[in-house]
């Protein structure tokens, strides 16, 4: 075959392949997106898993009319302009790639109404085929829709699971931003009934109860506060369980660096190693941390799903970790309240 330029939905649906993998893979993305928006309410409404349905409605910022085709356009982004911003990164996202890709594979409604504009607007777009901006009304903020997931890529289609795998994986998701924004109150809905409802919390306790929602369980009565910050600026704050509240797997793990879902090995050893003194082997500790450090000392920008990022110094992260837990779990030791648990 001849070198010819792919075709621009092509590209979008390549890109697709590794941003949406499944619906909640757009879930993530469109409340992401509210989050960056400075929504304080986000309605999630799921049919069939997300298959069928994915609406998401935010309070946020909104967009005016006229960038509504800009937003699902390519590398187009409101969140950085510069290298020096993208260094810095604060947003959830930043590549600009998630309305494009997500609109390639399905059948997508945008309708925003921007803070301050008279009217709303909506762009729906086909299976790539965008439809001319109209005025719509809608409250300030805005909703997506995504519906059929994957109509016109079989190949991915195939692949979804049942309605329930795909439900439990976007509720998981639904869990961990509702431990990363405790702040944000969100309400989930699956085939027409209320589902979950994660309601703001503004101080301590409410953060706790709202952790201790989503992990269920006794973790809300064994835990332990956390809250260090280091010379250099490095705070970890959160609940590391007690040992009593330690688990067969290691399902109940939460890290966030910088409000971000994280899976990190460096953070990941740090705490396997402060909790080695009082748990027995394959006994794996449920926490919720948040690490916050200057944006500067993270790179998040290493796979366009973010689940990694790569720390600047990660053997002083590991040794603050460490020592920070290693520290509350001696003390809480001492109280009476360690000890290892079979
Ligand atoms: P990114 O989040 O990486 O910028 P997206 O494709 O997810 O890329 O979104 C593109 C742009 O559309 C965003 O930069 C933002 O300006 C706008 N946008 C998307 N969703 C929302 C929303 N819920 N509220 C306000 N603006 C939004
Ligand atoms: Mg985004």
């Amino acid at each position: 075959m001849p070198i010819r330029p792919l075709p621009d939905l092509l590209i979008d649906q390549i890109a697709a392949g590794e941003v949406v993998e499944r619906p909640a893979s757009v879930v993530k993305e469109l409340v992401e997106n509210a989050v960056d928006a400075g929504a304080r309410r986000i309605d999630v409404e799921l049919e069939e898993g997300g298959i069928r349905l994915i609406r998401v409605r935010d309070d946020g910022c909104g967009i005016a009319a006229e960038e509504l085709p800009l937003a699902v356009s390519r590398h187009a982004t409101s969140k950085i302009a510069s290298m020096d911003d993208l260094e810095a990164v604060a947003t959830l996202g930043f590549r600009g790639e998630a309305l494009p890709s997500i609109a390639a594979v399905s059948r997508f409604a945008l309708t925003s109404r921007a803070a301050g504009a008279e009217h709303g607007a909506r762009l729906e777009i086909d299976g790539g085929r965008a439809q001319p901006v109209v005025p719509h009304p809608h409250p300030f903020g805005t909703t997506i829709e995504v519906r059929e997931l994957f109509y016109n890529v079989p190949a991915r289609r195939r692949f979804l699971k049942a309605e329930r795998t795909e439900l439990g994986h976007i509720e998981d998701w639904l869990k961990s931003l509702a431990l990363a924004r405790p702040d944000v109150e969100l309400r989930v809905a699956h085939n027409g009934r209320p589902t979950r409802h994660y309601r703001a919390a503004q101080d301590s306790a409410a953060r706790l109860a709202r952790a201790a929602e989503a992990l269920g369980g006794e973790f809300g009565a064994a835990c332990l506060a956390v809250s260090q910050t280091s010379s250099d600026d490095l705070r970890l704050s959160g609940w590391i369980g007690l040992p009593r509240a330690s688990r067969s797997s290691p399902d109940q793990q939460y890290l966030f660096v910088n409000g971000r879902a994280v899976r990190d090995r460096t953070i990941g050893h740090a705490v396997r190693q402060a909790y080695a003194d009082v748990l027995y082997h394959g006994r794996h500790p449920a926490y919720v941390l948040f690490l916050e450090l200057d944006p500067r000392r993270v790179d998040v920008n290493v796979h366009p799903a973010k689940h990694e990022v790569r720390f600047r110094d990660g053997r002083r992260l590991h040794d603050f970790v460490y020592r920070t837990l290693q520290e509350a779990l001696g003390a809480a030791r001492a109280g009476g309240e360690g000890g290892h648990v079979p």
